[in-house]
């Protein structure tokens, strides 16, 4: 019997946690296959999609800057993906490629753990940034109904085209608005990558926002953030961002290795341990 093994497909990619995450799943649950990195250079990414589905692995994730290329080679889409417009989850049934977006169904996961009842007032909510993380985040919120959710960016032209993408829910703004937005607003998620180890903290009150506000940033690496750490100083809730990356590696696994695992304090420990130095 063939040994199903999958892969993460990037450009640079050394520092995935990828395999790491799957690893830790397969030994949980006994599972012999493996998970290994794949680079693939920009120029290539082509022909390795065109020839996967007759290759040797069972499926892969796919992360930057391949999201995007991955949407176009795959033969079909699922909804999520088919929404945001990029593809993280490729599998192979029947010699086709199918490709999912997991982030979404990642980032609402997360919440749902580490911030029970979070959607319970429906919005206002306030996401900053407009790129790939935002697409699925925004989508995940409007599924939800969460509303009103403003949208900002430092280039206000990308909240714009998102916006439209997701119906007049989404209200696209600058910084400069901000005070004004984070007023009495339930949710407040960072998707910038504002705040990430050797990148500048976010330059923002959070002062004006709800007593009973819930702050979540997407960057893990610092697991908390300097916005993290300003909320749980001023008593918000607070979810970082590796919470968020456990669970969208889950659909892939279930779909490659046929169970479905789950995400536990062993496996953020395990994670966390490889982030130390
Ligand atoms: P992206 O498509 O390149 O978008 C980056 C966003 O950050 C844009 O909105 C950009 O604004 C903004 N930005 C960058 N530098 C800025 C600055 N100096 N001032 C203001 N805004 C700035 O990247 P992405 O794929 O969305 O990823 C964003 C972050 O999310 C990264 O840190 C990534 O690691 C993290 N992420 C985490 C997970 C997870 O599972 N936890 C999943 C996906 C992504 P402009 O449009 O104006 O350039």
């Amino acid at each position: 019997m063939r040994v199903p093994i999958a892969c993460v497909v990037g450009w640079p990619i050394k520092h995935s946690r990828s395999p790491v995450i799957h690893r830790f799943w397969l030994n949980e649950l006994r599972i012999v296959g493996d998970y290994v990195i794949k680079p693939v250079e920009p120029d290539k990414i082509a022909g390795f999609f065109k020839t996967f589905a007759s290759g040797s692995f069972v499926g892969c994730n796919v992360t930057v800057p391949f999201k995007e290329n991955a949407f176009a080679a795959v033969d079909s889409l699922e909804p999520a993906a088919k929404a945001i417009g990029a593809v993280n989850t490729i599998w192979v049934e029947d010699r086709k490629l199918r490709g999912d977006n997991t982030d979404a169904a990642g980032f609402l996961a997360n919440l749902d753990q580490e911030a029970p009842g979070w959607d319970r007032y429906g919005g206002p909510a306030v996401v900053l940034g407009a790129g790939g993380a935002a697409r699925a985040a925004v989508w995940a919120l409007v599924g939800r109904g969460v509303a009103p959710i403003y949208l900002v960016n430092r280039t206000v032209a990308r909240a714009e085209a998102l916006a439209l993408r997701f119906g007049k829910g989404v209200r696209p703004d600058d910084w400069a608005a901000l005070p004004q937005l984070l007023d009495g607003a339930r949710l407040l998620v960072n998707t910038t990558s504002l705040g990430m180890e050797g990148q500048p903290a976010l330059p923002i009150d959070i002062s004006p926002l709800s007593p009973h506000a819930v702050v979540t940033d997407l960057v893990y690496v610092p697991l908390e953030t300097p916005l993290l750490a300003e909320a749980r100083k001023r008593g918000l809730t607070t979810v970082d961002g590796l919470g968020m990356l456990l669970h969208q590696a889950l659909p892939g696994f279930e779909r490659w290795f046929g169970r479905r695992p789950r995400v536990t304090p062993e496996l953020r420990r395990a994670v966390l341990e490889t982030m130390v130095n």
